[in-house]
């Protein structure tokens, strides 16, 4: 569902954060993406989404090239993309219903998910995800009221709502306890089996990848060195 062929990233400093990484990632499947500070980590999630753009090579998305698309092409094209990010960036003074609904919106300023009326199935549809992962209760809540686990999972609704075909997720707990970090990669991972997405999870601990997924992607100085089961890892990987 997901394709990186031979892509390259070079910075205009010279820096080359990719050096023709090649990726396949069916539906369905969660990978991890290990590997030492500056190994290109987020350099390849922000190639995928292009807020970085990639120097040569392709992306596809489906049957869809995403590195020569048109802005307008590539706006509908990020929203098939979920994003979920370390600190959440839930917006704070807005509840955790409408920090669920404006995944609808795409990342525009909160006053339009004050302002905007959501159309009853989008209501139903975030009712259904909170409580899918335990929030219902705290639907009315503000979201400065919750807890880092609790964030993170509103997070993961705000993603989902936007019925993405991919996950793009950056050290999704990285700023959790290792309790709420364990529930945390077992939801994503439950996730995105139910609905058959592909995903990324960029995720500095090794130990944590190691319960959850079943394929690692190692990469150092910009290039792929492990691609296999978290078991055949070896501790300096
Ligand atoms: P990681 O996420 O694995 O820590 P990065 O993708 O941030 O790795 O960085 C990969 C390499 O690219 C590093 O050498 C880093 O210094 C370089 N790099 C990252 N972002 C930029 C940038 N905006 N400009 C120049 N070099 C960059
Ligand atoms: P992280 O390790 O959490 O990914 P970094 O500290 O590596 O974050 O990077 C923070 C920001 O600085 C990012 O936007 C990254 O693209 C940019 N950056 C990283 N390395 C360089 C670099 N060598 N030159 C310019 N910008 C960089």
């Amino acid at each position: 569902m997901l394709r990186l062929d031979k892509l390259v990233k070079t910075y205009k400093t010279g820096d080359q954060a990719l050096k023709a990484v090649e990726l396949d990632i069916p539906n369905g499947q969660v990978l991890a993406l290990i590997g030492p500070s500056g190994a290109g980590k987020s350099t390849l999630i922000r190639c995928i989404n292009r807020l970085v753009e990639p120097t040569s090579g392709e992306v596809w998305l489906g049957d869809t090239e995403l590195t020569r698309l048109s802005p307008s092409r590539l706006r509908r094209e990020r929203r098939r993309m979920g994003m979920i990010f370390q600190e959440y960036a839930l917006v704070e003074r807005l509840t955790v219903m409408e920090n669920v609904l404006s995944g609808r919106l795409g990342y525009v300023g909160f006053w339009q998910s004050l302002t905007r009326r959501f159309p009853q199935k989008d209501v139903d549809e975030a009712f259904r995800l909170l409580d899918r992962v335990g929030l219902l209760h705290m639907a009315d809540k503000r979201a400065d009221e919750l807890s880092g686990g609790q964030r993170q999972r509103v997070g993961i609704c705000r993603a989902l709502i936007q019925d993405p075909a991919v996950l793009l997720v950056d050290e999704p707990t990285a700023s959790l306890d290792p309790k709420t970090s364990r529930q945390i990669m077992r939801l994503i991972c439950e996730l995105c089996a139910e609905r058959g997405l592909a995903a990324i999870i960029n995720i500095h601990d090794v130990a944590l990848a190691q319960m959850f997924v079943q394929r690692v992607i190692g990469l150092r100085l910009g290039a792929v060195v492990y691609d296999g089961p978290p078991d055949g890892l070896t501790p300096d990987k």
